[in-house]
């Protein structure tokens, strides 16, 4: 089963459209039960469509916002049992 941790670790392949059906069933079945990540799937859309249209030379800032986000998402699932999470 997916957890949080696992799930941030696709959230770019998944708004790159790069997951297999496999991981994509898996990040749905995630995201119907926390919240958490909707939520965190959700800002990470908002801010790479921002990034999207956006001059190249304001996305870096964005993208170590969005960064940033993924590591804080990381470290707040980071209480589980242990690092067996595959
Ligand atoms: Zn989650």
């Amino acid at each position: 089963m997916l957890k949080c941790k696992g799930l941030v670790a696709l959230s770019s392949d998944l708004l790159d459209g790069e997951l297999s059906l496999k991981q994509r069933i898996a990040v749905r079945t995630h995201l119907a039960m926390c919240v958490h990540c909707r939520r965190f799937i959700r800002q990470l859309r908002v801010s790479q469509r921002v990034i999207r249209h956006l001059p190249d030379e304001q996305a870096p800032e964005l993208e170590a916002l969005l960064r940033a986000m993924q590591a804080q998402q990381k470290q707040g699932s980071n209480t589980g049992s242990g690092d067996s999470a595959k």
